[in-house]
């Protein structure tokens, strides 16, 4: 049955493609866990503000000044969007993984780190040159509390600590419990960053209410174009830090020394880790989406993609060969991002059959969380390449997974077709 909200208009919905079979057809793109389709609509607000263009925070012109307000205005509007706290600082980044090492050279000195072994490798990895316990992969939302609450408890009892947890498996698609998880690292005196990559352009994220101390994300996935990500949350470890990138725009003061060196006052404000000339644009699309996304309405935008992955998984239950992927089982809460692997089948020459005889586009491989996925096929080892994994031999079972991920902007006709392609 048809859902009843119809989906947002994004840009390259009219883009045809070519089949082997001979003919075109439109691409279904089901890849939006890696970058999703920019909505029209910001793409549209960014157009209109393209002839304002002006560089930020220095310049005394007109369309300076209106850059600036602009770009100020899009840190408003992030923070409302994410339900930030006063005090909150938003700071404009590349990336997801720009933010996650942002907030990683920041850390107060002797910071511990607890982090799932199931986390992107955006969470997982920036952490090294801190103290790091990686936590086993937990199978149940309660499990997984236990594991930080235990790790936690054992932790050297002073000093300051750090969780990071992910909102929403960009391999299962499965959410994790961030409430209960930040009462817990909050309960032993720790700190929690979110990594909403995956969980903000599908669900509301609430700062205050999840009681988080941090969050990131990536405008690519939130219906924004590339190049421009958000880290948000609690000054205090930010203000204490050194610039992230040192240079122009963080320095409040700069002078020389009596004795020839030079002396730096470096901002407090979230300038102090955007030195150099901010994305202005990317801080802009990202506002714009945010804006979209609340106006859109996530109720509306929740159900419609809950009959979505209904849709997939009853195709996907329905084809004896496949086994979708999970950490906590059927029944767990989940956003539209779901990996398989078909019996049978190399996951690599079946993600490029459905690209080549049905114009559809999805991923294969380990999804830049080797352990995660190693876990979930039972413990293949191999040597995979830069977040993909080399081909299985004939016969071999499948080193790398499918998946098939979408959101707002997917009309039902791409999912079906999907099915009916795996089927
Ligand atoms: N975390 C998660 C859960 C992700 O899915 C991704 C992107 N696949 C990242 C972090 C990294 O995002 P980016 O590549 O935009 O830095």
């Amino acid at each position: 049955d048809p859902c009843c909200a119809a989906p947002l208009p994004v840009l390259g919905r009219d883009v045809t493609v070519p089949l082997v079979t001979g003919g075109e057809v439109t691409y279904a793109a089901l890849d939006y866990a890696a970058s999703a389709p920019a909505l029209q609509r910001v793409w549209d607000d960014v157009a209109a503000y393209a002839p304002y263009y002006g560089s930020v925070h220095r310049g005394a012109g007109y369309l300076s000044q209106l850059s600036t307000d602009l770009f100020e205005n899009a840190r408003r509007t992030v923070a409302d969007f994410l339900g930030c706290r006063e005090g909150d600082q938003v700071v404009f980044t590349r990336s997801t993984t720009d933010s996650l090492n942002l907030l990683a050279a920041a850390l107060p000195a002797d910071c511990q780190v607890f982090v799932f072994e199931t986390e992107h490798h955006a969470s997982l990895l920036p952490w090294r040159d801190a103290r790091v316990t990686y936590l086993d992969a937990p199978r149940t939302h309660d499990e997984a509390v236990h594991t930080l609450e235990r790790a936690l408890a054992d932790r050297e009892p002073y000093g300051p600590a750090l969780v990071c947890v992910t909102g929403a498996s960009n391999v299962t698609g499965e959410l994790w419990p961030v409430r209960e998880l930040a009462a817990a690292a909050h309960a032993h005196g720790a700190r929690i960053v979110l990594d909403a990559a995956q969980l903000a352009p599908h669900h509301p994220v609430d700062i205050a209410d999840l009681d988080v101390d941090w969050v990131a994300f990536s405008g690519h996935k939130l219906y924004a174009p590339f190049g421009s990500g958000v880290l948000a949350g609690r000054a205090d470890w930010l203000q204490a830090a050194d610039p992230y990138l040192a240079g122009g725009g963080a320095s409040r003061k700069v002078a020389r020394r009596a004795d020839g060196g030079v002396d730096v006052e470096w901002h407090d404000t979230a300038a102090r880790h955007e030195a150099g000339s901010p994305n202005v644009i990317g801080a802009y699309s990202i506002a714009s989406a945010c804006k979209a996304l609340q106006e859109a309405g996530f109720d509306g935008l929740v159900e419609r993609e809950r009959h979505l992955i209904r849709t997939v998984r009853e195709g996907l239950a329905a084809v004896p060969q496949v086994r979708v992927l999970s950490l906590f089982g059927d029944d767990a809460p989940r956003v539209g991002v779901i990996s398989f692997v078909v019996d049978g089948w190399n996951s690599s020459h079946f993600a490029a059959a459905l690209s080549a005889e049905y114009g559809i586009g999805v991923r294969d491989g380990l999804f830049c969380a080797h352990p995660l996925v190693r876990t979930l096929l039972g413990g293949a080892s191999d040597e995979p390449g830069e977040c993909g994994a080399p081909e299985a031999a004939p016969g071999e079972r499948s080193l790398n997974a499918i998946r098939v991920s979408f959101g707002a902007g997917t009309p039902d006709e791409h999912v079906e077709r999907f099915v009916r392609a795996v089927g």
